[in-house]
């Protein structure tokens, strides 16, 4: 089935007016004729570099900012109502375990936030979990990594120390830290504490950066190690964030991540607009690569999965034209105008006409309306809901969920 959309992002640098794609699903075809797709762009389907999925809970928590560092707030945030509500569903004994049925849930939960914003892949920063929690995610939620929280506080939520799961990495995926996530004596201390552990590699992920300086920053630049970019949760919590500036000048790979919904954006479409407001210097198509093929290279994802490939289709996000340059429309939707999103052949949400299509789907839907719109999505997402509600006995709103 092939359709023509106004314009197809195929990478950051190569954007084609008029470009037909040829449609590769999954499932047997009813139709083989594609919908109408007047006023739609294509792109490849993004990826969130930096996520909490368990931490998505809302509204955001931080009653005493700006914070020296992220290990101040990690304090209080326990403390917060968000948190003192999320208890009332799932409390974390750090044990590091998210396969207990409420967790998982709440995890299920966070990959929507990043389904209903065109994410097929989420890093999801935390210790790896069984096989299982990887298996049944509606999402691509990433496998292949090692990490540590952070160097001052450890692995308090489970894991080896830093030295160990950067050694276990054997240089084949990334290691994940989050470092120098504020603006005081400790966390400026962390980059000189990172080289000591001999953990400035090539694989390394930066998460945040906030305390590096324009020497660290350098020398993070000479071992091409990527740092991923969190601005609306850095902004939050200390009112300061990366050196973007200088990074971008060293050519440091960069991506983009939205962090938990505690200190975060709502989601990664979000975070790109939030990124362009606070930082209009820098070119849109820049803040694109970060959320795709940057992306991809800090996480060791094939280059396939962060482009659009026009001679088979299998992943694609299909939305609205309300601009006609492609990555200024990325500034003005939301996840209703997401008319197709497409992952590894098989439809994961969009326009109901889009799943009519179909005779047999190996897949089970939900659908629901935003406003004069039917949607299709994988799954129930509106059932997770509902569970939430019925432990707190009142409804709960999350507002990255459309419906
Ligand atoms: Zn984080």
């Amino acid at each position: 089935m092939k359709i023509k959309p106004s314009v197809c992002v195929v990478t950051p640098d190569h954007i084609e007016a008029g470009l037909e794609l040829n449609l590769q699903f999954t499932g047997r075809l009813e139709a083989t004729e594609a919908p109408e797709v007047k006023d739609a762009h294509a792109y490849a389907p993004f990826i969130n570099a930096h996520d909490h999925l368990i931490g998505n809970w809302f509204p955001r928590s931080g009653d005493n900012r700006p914070y020296p560092s992220s290990h101040h707030w990690v304090e209080d945030m326990k403390q917060s109502f968000s948190v003192q509500e999320r208890n009332l569903f799932w409390k974390n004994h750090g044990d590091g375990n998210y396969t207990d049925p409420h967790a998982y849930l709440l995890a299920r939960l966070g990959c929507y936030k990043n389904l209903f914003s065109g994410c097929a892949y989420v890093s999801d920063h935390g210790p790896l979990q069984p096989e299982s929690y990887y298996e049944d995610m509606p999402i691509t939620v990433l496998r292949n990594y090692r990490q540590c929280h952070s160097l001052t506080l450890g692995n308090w939520w489970g894991g080896k120390s830093a030295r160990e799961e950067m050694q276990l990495t054997q240089g084949k995926m990334p290691f994940i830290v989050h470092l120098a996530e504020g603006v005081d004596a400790v966390t400026k201390k962390e980059f000189s504490l990172l080289k000591k552990e001999g953990l400035l590699q090539t694989n390394l992920l930066i998460i945040h950066g906030i305390a590096l300086t324009a020497a660290n920053l350098k020398e993070v630049a000479a071992t091409g190690a990527s740092i991923c970019w969190c601005p609306t949760s850095n902004l939050y919590l200390m009112g300061k964030t990366l050196d973007i500036e200088s990074c971008l000048k060293l050519g440091i790979n960069i991506a983009l991540g939205t962090d938990s919904t505690q200190t975060g954006s709502i989601n990664l479409l979000d975070e790109f607009s939030n990124a362009h407001l606070n930082f209009p210097e820098i070119p849109l198509s820049t803040l694109y690569a970060m959320i795709t093929v940057n992306a991809a290279k800090a996480l060791f994802l094939p280059a396939e999965s962060a482009c659009l490939n026009p001679d088979a289709t299998s992943d694609l996000l299909l939305i609205d034209a309300l601009e006609h340059d492609p990555l200024e429309n990325l500034l003005e939707v939301s996840s209703e105008n997401i008319r197709l999103f497409m992952h590894k052949g098989l439809p994961l949400y969009g326009d109901i006409e889009w799943l009519n299509l179909y005779s047999s789907l190996p897949a089970d839907y939900t659908e629901f309306r935003v406003g004069k719109r039917e949607k299709f999505v994988l799954g129930d997402p509106l059932e997770l809901n509902d569970q939430i509600d019925a432990v707190l006995g009142y409804h709960k709103d999350f507002p990255y969920l459309p419906f």
